[in-house]
């Protein structure tokens, strides 16, 4: 990363990082939210500092959302999570974050990105939602819900859906 990236930050950075280190960083309105209930505190400084709160854009959604499908990483992705990656991938920015999923996911649209406070991922893979009991695989679900897919249970036999490694 060289001096002068954009970056956006995924929410453990705006919790661990010292303050001044967030200046001039891009974030999404509902990671504010987010922080909100992890610390009041934590949250009104964030927002008093000079971060860029913004959206991404419907096509970038649809472009990163296709990705998702694709790789698998959608049953286990939040709206949140799908908004920072698709607003890195609009503005050209680099994504800060630990998750792997959005790392995996940076690496397939050829984006720069970095980890908060680990390494991170050093190759990419596909994912697949298989139930635990019968075996049965299901369709990565083509949008983020609030229930993780994973949490589900399998229509067939009623054990858990697990994400594995295709
Ligand atoms: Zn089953």
């Amino acid at each position: 990363m060289s001096m002068g990236d954009i970056t956006v930050l995924d929410t453990p950075a705006l919790i661990s990082w010292p303050l001044s280190e967030l200046n001039g960083s891009m974030i999404v309105n509902s990671q504010i939210t987010e922080l909100e209930k992890f610390s009041p505190t934590r949250a009104q400084i964030i927002q008093s500092l000079g971060l860029i709160i913004s959206e991404p854009s419907g096509d970038s959604i649809l472009e990163v959302s296709k990705i998702a499908v694709e790789t698998g990483d959608m049953a286990g992705i939040s709206q949140t999570d799908l908004s920072l990656v698709a607003l890195a991938y609009s503005k050209g920015a680099v994504l800060v974050t630990d998750d792997y999923r959005m790392q995996n996911l940076a690496e397939r649209l050829e984006m720069e990105w970095r980890g908060v406070v680990m390494e991170g991922i050093s190759e990419t893979w596909e994912w697949e939602l298989r139930c635990i009991g019968c075996g049965k695989l299901f369709d990565s679900p083509e949008k983020p819900s609030h229930k993780k897919r994973e949490t589900e249970e399998c229509v067939d036999c009623g054990s858990s859906l697990r994400l594995r490694k295709r």
